[in-house]
């Protein structure tokens, strides 16, 4: 069963294959069809032709830059984007931060940061979790105390993601330790220039250093760049975290997968091996399934509304399917796949992405918080 998209919205799709066709540059699609993630200069490379169409922000208002697509073309251009396979625009940006400003931000945050954060002059990463605050993410410890126009923060962030590139960061802090947990918490915009700030990179198993530790000793923050109210820093974060669930299944990305193992495959191999076309024909039907499941829950506002634990399903299946396709890609690379590729830039990476994939059941919410809902929910 195919979704039934209108006219309008297949040639929507017809228009976005059309410009990824002619525009997207030869050699990014090869180093992310090798299994790399894409680096800086690919990503703010193609957001910025995808912006020429107000693509680079598609779901933001056109006052702001972006594209105002409805649900299902927001949709569309993501699985067409993972299908190519192209970078997506910046997350930490234009999923994350851009709507919390749109919505908590000052007229003054606004017009400061929107038009930066789209045209990415600015690279914004996430700064949530700490050593001791990862699934219990309201226990974070870093401190924000107020003086003057300034707040000073003292503490660590860690496993930030692309810190490494970043500019800025938007920040969870701790602004009144004696109240509850939640409601001692701020969001913080730091500029990651400011003194007393350490980067540090964490290596990963995949050989590459996505990921960071950021260190904060008697950080200088103008009191400017506190978003929404003091002490109110955790209606931002649930904002930012319940806004991010048209990407959670990444569907599109499912399926360009599945076409390279096919690829890999190769026809002679596939024809004498029954059993990986057991397991290739029982991917594909969980990836329809998934397609499926996502595009009812994400077009329906009636199903959000009524069972809002369904991003749950779509993060948790979305990743163990994932987490199966990079084990079979691995597989097939062979022999081939365990070359130490010529840097962790360069080369064939699907060993490695097999390898970064364990993450994928750990960040944006763990699997077993996944359940843990789920097991709330139909108990409740
Ligand atoms: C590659 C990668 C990139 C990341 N990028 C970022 C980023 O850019 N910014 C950012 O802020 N954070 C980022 N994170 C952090 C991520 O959000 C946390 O790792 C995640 O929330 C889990 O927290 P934790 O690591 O502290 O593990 P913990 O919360 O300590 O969990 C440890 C284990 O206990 C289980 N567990 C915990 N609580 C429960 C419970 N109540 N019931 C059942 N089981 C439970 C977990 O499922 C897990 O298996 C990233 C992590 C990774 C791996």
């Amino acid at each position: 069963m195919d979704i039934a998209f209108t006219p309008e919205q297949l040639a929507f799709r017809d228009e976005v294959r059309a410009f990824i066709a002619a525009r997207l540059p030869a050699a990014t699609r090869a180093r992310l069809r090798q299994g790399h993630l894409p680096n800086k200069e690919e990503t703010v490379a193609w957001q910025r032709i995808l912006a020429e169409r107000g693509w680079s922000a598609p779901h933001w208002p056109r006052e702001y830059g972006g594209a105002a697509l409805g649900q299902a073309e927001r949709l569309i251009l993501l699985d067409e984007l993972y299908r190519a396979p192209a970078p997506l625009p910046q997350i930490f940006n234009m999923n994350m931060l851009g709507p919390v400003l749109m919505k908590f931000g000052t007229p003054a945050q606004r017009d400061f940061f929107l038009p930066k954060l789209a045209s990415l002059e600015l690279w914004f990463c996430q700064g949530f979790s700490e050593p001791g605050a990862g699934s219990d993410l309201a226990s974070l410890r870093t401190s924000a105390r107020r003086e003057g126009e300034f707040y000073i923060v003292n503490g660590q962030k860690t496993w930030t993601s692309t810190a490494q590139w970043a500019d800025w960061m938007f920040a969870l802090v701790r602004t009144n330790p004696e109240a509850r947990k939640q409601e001692g918490i701020s969001f913080l915009l730091i500029d990651l220039k400011t003194p007393g700030i350490t980067v540090r990179p964490i290596r990963s198993i995949d050989g590459t250093d996505h990921v960071n530790e950021v260190f904060l000793e008697d950080v200088k923050v103008p009191a400017a760049h506190l978003v929404g109210e003091e002490n109110k820093g955790w209606d931002c974060a649930k904002f930012l975290l319940a806004n991010e669930r048209t990407g959670i299944a990444n569907v599109g990305l499912c399926q360009e997968r599945l076409q390279l193992a096919r690829e890999l495959a190769g026809v002679d191999v596939l024809a004498a091996d029954a059993a990986l076309r057991r397991e290739l024909a029982v991917l594909d039907a969980e990836i329809r399934a998934l397609e499926l499941t996502n595009y009812r829950f994400l077009l329906t506002p009636s199903q959000q509304a009524a069972l809002p634990a369904f991003a749950s399903v779509l993060k948790l299946k979305g990743t163990e399917i994932q987490q199966e396709l990079h084990a079979l890609l691995a597989r097939l690379a062979g022999a081939d796949g365990l070359e130490q590729p010529v840097s962790a830039e360069e080369g064939p990476h699907l060993v490695q992405r097999y390898l970064f994939s364990r993450a994928l059941s750990i960040y944006g919410g763990t699997s077993e918080i996944q359940k843990d809902i789920l097991a709330r929910t139909i108990l409740a």
